[in-house]
């Protein structure tokens, strides 16, 4: 490229036409094997990944050493509280502590914090991250810190936008060129551009092409420090995609469409890769909006081949025209560009015909309900009130909200809402007094457009002007409700409902007091804004009447493909992504934040935000054994890491806030979420502190409670799991289906851990949470479903025994559980390690992953 040449490992040559029958996913983990092994256990794990061949499955685990990873302040916190502890360790022991530093590049992106306290007036982006600074000023102080530290670690300061934003416009190479010193001398290598990042909507980047998906924090800290990630080599479904989408679609209606029959068909742990005629006919933003909610569909990635959208996108987003040229060079040259007519082998292939898909919603409490417009009114009939409220419809939209990395990244998506909203304007049509409207985009680039079209000033003057640059309600931080419904909520007189382009609608999640929400595309978001009535029908009836009494319609609104097309044709010449970039990273608030820069934090015992945690001094292998346990807590199904560990803002009225009081924490600062503290203390109160969470133990249990079952006391869990443990006792949590699911926070694993709970036996774990169990030391068994559905339920008094000795743990080997029942008869269930790895075994043993990191420095 451009007179330079690189070395590469070059699949074609080595596998001939047999590469050919693999998934690009495969390719990819091939070359990695090939650049990164040797001897032995490169060509065993070469014969493994074409064993796979044969049937599409395989049992066979092999290494992935990602080139790098990319973390938000929300999970960056604890990991880098963990680092700094370990270097106190380090230095306790008399090693120098600055030794300890990942050994490939970590990128973190501030996203996570932003609230969106104001809205709708021309200073909100200001004065948000205002509010954001101060209430966060601590623990910001603390992330400078370990930026100037510890090497490799890079900063990227509130109101740069969201991590999987940057990641696709700024940080993403696809192809990178990797310097190595080889016996010959210094060797440039070209090499796939791979990643893992501590969130479950890191596939984004599968959209152009890059393989990387989201793992725990502290599978992550592995990586960091150098240890490959182990796999199982994964199941890869094939989704043909045909047909084409209709005029009035957008790539969230896709991306719903997909999640919907994906979940159907069950792909959790699998990785999906999109193939067929109709890939050539979505853009690379489209298509990342499809493989952003990879976690909705329980996929673990959602992967795109290379192809001339990936180059376009290269382009549009201003890489150079020699980082154009290698990607495409590069991919054509091993194997790794897409062609629409290939149809390698894929372990099952789903068909979608895009033809069938129509504009859609999803929810009011899952991702994956795809709704048509006219059946949301349908959809909301069971959330009833006995006494409605005279002065609010029974479901009005508390929020509309246009955010998260999922629909603002693409600007297609965003000028479809701006031309809604112009139109709009141009009605005189104003959102209802009740609803809290807001837009977060992506990052200051992609709203940049919207400046560029001159539809900003359209969006602002129906109350949709840009909040900040984050994650915002996305992620619950969606701030204080209007008046309306504030009170609403207080007397009960109704069920209010969220509209937003988000990925994600359970109970709570985009804010505490909203259990219903549904998921659509901005420019619906805009719509369901102006009706401010969740029940009316949009495709049948209008959104609201002029003031001269004239009814519009949603198609009176909607924007034709062409109309899309021409603004962003016309805003596409000026963009300029790397200005817009550098301008927000220069951050003055952020830079002028005076943080320390010594080789160890200076931990301030006083400190609520941050304190040294107690897991760099765990006991190797601690909570392995053969042991009879009290159930600390029962749980049905769908047990997310938001019930265990809750993401929202601190309830004043809670142990947590009890807690923080007592420290001095003033009331305000309540307001910070929970998980965003590196503080241990915090935590453990905030475990299961979640009122959604039904502990089936005993009835009416108050929020964060249980049973001590030898007393029969009910108090708070973590007191009665303090009890146990000074009592000698083991305890164990028993969950249904899907433990774990939602997002990555490692909090949800390490407040077990502060609890002493020895493992969790559930019928099922979603993928990340498992792994991040393991990697406090914590072991998951898999229980037989159809065993515990045909027995007695686990009731007070009931122990259980569990043989988990250390020296006859294997990955997936059976585990023997028996229950003793109060009335002395026993129940034995065959169930099994839910552990994948050799790797995963010696984490277990090791007592998780920073005794393990600790022990090899
Ligand atoms: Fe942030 Fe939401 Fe995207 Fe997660 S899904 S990174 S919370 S915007």
């Amino acid at each position: 490229v451009a007179g330079r040449r690189y070395k590469i490992v070059d699949l074609p040559a080595l596998f001939g036409s047999e590469l050919d029958r693999l998934p690009l996913v495969l390719r990819i983990l091939l070359e990695n094997i090939v650049r990164n092994m040797r001897g032995q256990e490169r060509d065993d794990a070469v014969a493994a990944i074409f064993g796979w061949l044969a049937s599409g499955s395989s049992e066979a685990e092999i290494p992935f050493q990602p080139g790098r990873v990319l973390m938000h302040d929300t999970t960056s916190t604890p990991a880098l509280v963990d680092i700094a502890a370990m270097r106190n360790v380090l230095a306790e022991h008399g090693v120098d502590p600055s030794l300890l530093n990942p050994v490939i590049p970590v990128d973190v992106s501030v996203d996570h914090s932003l609230a969106v306290e104001e809205f709708a007036r021309p200073d909100a982006i200001s004065l948000n991250l205002q509010h954001e600074m101060r209430r966060n000023e601590e623990r910001y102080r603390f992330l400078r810190w370990a930026s100037k530290t510890l090497s490799g670690v890079r900063i990227h300061p509130p109101g740069t936008g969201i991590m999987h934003t940057i990641n696709l416009e700024q940080l993403a190479t696809v192809v990178c060129a990797e310097t190595r010193r080889e016996e010959s001398g210094e060797e440039t290598w070209a090499v796939p551009d791979t990643l893992i990042g501590t969130d479950s909507h890191t596939p984004m980047i599968n959209g152009i092409g890059v393989l990387g998906w989201g793992v725990g924090g502290l599978e992550a800290q592995t990586v960091m420090f150098g240890m490959p990630t182990m796999l199982r080599i994964p199941d890869v479904v094939g989704v043909r995609l045909t047909g084409a989408l209709g005029a009035a679609c957008t790539s969230t209606d896709l991306a719903l469409t997909v999640t919907q029959r994906l979940r159907q068909a069950g792909v959790t742990g699998d990785f999906v890769e999109f193939f067929g005629p109709s890939v050539d006919t979505l853009s690379a933003g489209d298509r990342a909006v499809v493989a952003n909610m990879a976690p909705e569909y329980g996929a673990t990635t959602g992967y795109f081949g290379i192809d001339r959208h990936t180059i376009s996108y290269l382009r549009a987003t201003g890489r150079t025209e020699d980082a154009q040229a290698l990607v495409e060079a590069y991919a054509r040259r091993t194997g790794l560009w897409f062609e629409p007519g290939a149809e390698p082998r894929y372990s099952r292939v789903i068909e979608i015909d895009l033809d069938d898909i129509g504009m859609h919603v999803a929810g009011p409490t899952r991702p994956q309900d795809r709704l048509r417009l006219a059946d949301v009114p349908a959809a909301l009939q069971q959330f009833s009130v006995s006494a409605p409220s005279p002065e609010l419809p029974l479901h009005p939209i508390a929020i509309a909200s246009i955010t998260s990395c999922t629909n603002t990244s693409d600007p297609a998506l965003l000028i479809a809402a701006g031309l809604v909203a112009r139109k709009a304007r141009a009605f005189g049509l104003q959102p209802a007094r009740w609803v809290k409207t807001s837009l977060a985009p992506g990052s200051p680039a992609s709203a940049s457009y919207l400046k560029r079209t001159g539809l900003l000033p359209d969006l602002e003057a129906i109350g949709f002007g840009i909040v900040g640059f984050g994650c915002a309600t996305c992620i619950g931080n969606s701030g204080p409700l209007t008046e309306p419904i504030r009170k609403m909520i207080d007397e009960g007189s109704g069920k209010p409902v969220a509209a937003l382009s988000g990925n994600r609608n359970f109970p709570g999640r985009v804010h505490p007091d909203l259990d219903l929400g549904f998921i659509m595309s901005p420019a619906l978001v805009i719509a369901y804004g102006l009706a401010g009535d969740a029940d009316k029908n949009l495709e049948a009836g209008p959104i609201q009447t002029t003031a001269d009494g004239k009814p519009v319609y949603l198609r009176d609104l909607w924007p034709t493909r062409e109309e899309i097309a021409r603004c962003l044709a016309a805003a596409q010449d000026t963009a300029d992504y790397r200005r817009d970039f550098e301008r927000a990273e220069k951050n003055p608030a952020w830079h002028g934040l005076d943080a320390p820069d010594s080789a160890l934090f200076p931990w301030d015992e006083r400190s609520n935000y941050l304190q040294r945690p107690p897991f760099a001094s765990l006991e190797a292998g601690g909570l392995l054994g053969n042991y009879r346990a009290y159930p600390l807590m029962v749980l049905g199904d769908d047990i997310t890491t938001d019930h265990i560990s809750p993401a929202s803002a601190i309830p004043p009225k809670s142990l947590v806030a009890d807690y923080l009081v007592q420290r001095g924490d003033k009331r305000n600062d309540l307001n910070v979420f929970a998980s965003r503290r590196g503080n241990w203390q915090v935590m453990l109160r905030g475990t299961f502190h979640n009122r959604n969470v039904i502990n089936l133990l005993k009835d009416g249990l108050p929020v964060a409670h249980t049973v001590h079952v030898p007393s029969g006391d009910v108090m708070p869990i973590w007191e009665a799991a303090q009890r146990y443990r000074d009592d000698g006792e083991s305890i164990v949590v028993i969950a249904g289906e899907r433990y774990g699911t939602g997002s990555s926070r490692d909090w949800a694993a390490k407040g077990l851990r502060l609890l002493n709970v020895r493992s969790v036996l559930a019928c099922s774990f979603e993928r990340i949470h498992r792994s991040n169990l393991i990697g406090m030391g914590i072991l998951p068994v898999q229980l037989p479903a159809a065993a515990i559905k045909g027995m007695p339920a686990i009731a007070l008094g009931d122990r259980i025994e569990i043989h988990a000795d250390a020296d006859a743990l294997s990955p997936r080997c059976p585990i023997a559980v028996r229950v003793h029942r109060a009335n002395g008869t026993v129940d034995t269930i065959a169930a099994k390690a839910a552990v994948e790895t050799q790797l995963e075994i010696n984490l277990l043993k090791a007592g998780g992953v920073i005794p393990l990191i600790l022990d090899q420095t």
